[in-house]
């Protein structure tokens, strides 16, 4: 079988990855890919937001870049779309950027958990170190479930993200997967295997198996990603994510196209 499609990478305009779009298209080819899905950091209602998301002004720079990568690789399906934070109050400007090109879909994630805490940024590790882990994963997954309901995303990346460094929770989590995945089942909206993850401290996709089974059983639908930051990492990795897929229990990945979706055999 085709590998199935992957739907989260990023491009230099985002500050921290290299290689352009044809420069992944030309990668994704060579590991026999049929279909990808540029996702860079979406612009924030401010520019000094922070420094890992690509600026508004680059936009426009950003759609001719994919752009290109479709011309130079017609064999290549390239879908245009944004990895967008969820933050509470920022609904409308995700719904502006969304009108600002023709885009085939929005992965919602969740990296903030309040304005100044980004979970997975490794200059933020003092913020694990001295807060309540439990509190830090619950917060999380309520921002997720929130993400999953605003009707702003097709997708929702990497779903447990709050494992990157490995600060673990003493409570059950289970709770809070249920929670956040019924949102996401009763929104339609997919999650994505992360392969980023197995780069990570934590050395396992996102999302564990134990959400991904969970996710399975209450009829969430899936995508792949990569989340690459660089060339050579389109479609790491994807050959062990669809056997992991397929121990959860899945039969399909969603191929998003135009604000719409169809069901792929694995
Ligand atoms: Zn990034
Ligand atoms: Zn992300």
């Amino acid at each position: 079988m085709a590998l199935p499609a992957d739907y989260h990478m990023h491009t230099p305009l985002c500050h921290h990855a290299k290689g352009e779009p044809w420069e992944l298209a030309s990668h994704a080819v060579s590991q026999g890919l049929c279909e990808i899905g540029f996702s860079e950091h979406n612009p924030m209602i401010r520019d000094d937001w922070d420094d890992w998301h690509m600026v508004h002004e680059d936009l426009g720079l950003y759609v001719a870049n994919v752009e290109k990568a479709r011309q130079e690789f017609p064999e290549l399906q390239i879908r245009l779309a944004l990895e967008t934070d969820f933050i509470p109050g920022h609904e409308s400007w995700v719904r502006q950027l969304r009108q600002e090109a023709d885009f085939d879909y929005f992965i919602g994630s969740v990296h903030y958990i309040s304005d100044t805490f980004d979970i997975d940024n490794p200059n933020k590790k003092d913020q694990w170190e001295n807060g309540d882990v439990d509190a830090i994963w619950e917060a999380y997954f309520e921002r997720l479930a929130q993400a999953a309901s605003s009707g702003l995303y097709d997708i929702i990346g990497h779903a447990d993200l709050c494992k990157k460094f490995n600060y673990r929770p003493s409570k059950d989590p289970s709770a809070w997967y249920q929670h956040f995945l019924k949102a996401a089942r009763d929104h339609d909206v997919a999650i994505e295997i992360n392969t980023a993850g197995l780069r990570k401290d934590c050395q396992e996709m996102y999302p564990c198996p134990a959400l991904l089974e969970m996710a399975h059983r209450m009829g969430v639908a899936l995508t792949f990603g990569s989340d690459a930051h660089a060339p050579n990492e389109v479609g790491a990795d994807f050959q062990a994510a669809v056997a992991l897929a397929k121990q959860a229990g899945y039969t399909h990945w969603r191929r998003h196209e135009r604000g719409s979706h169809q069901a792929v055999a694995l």
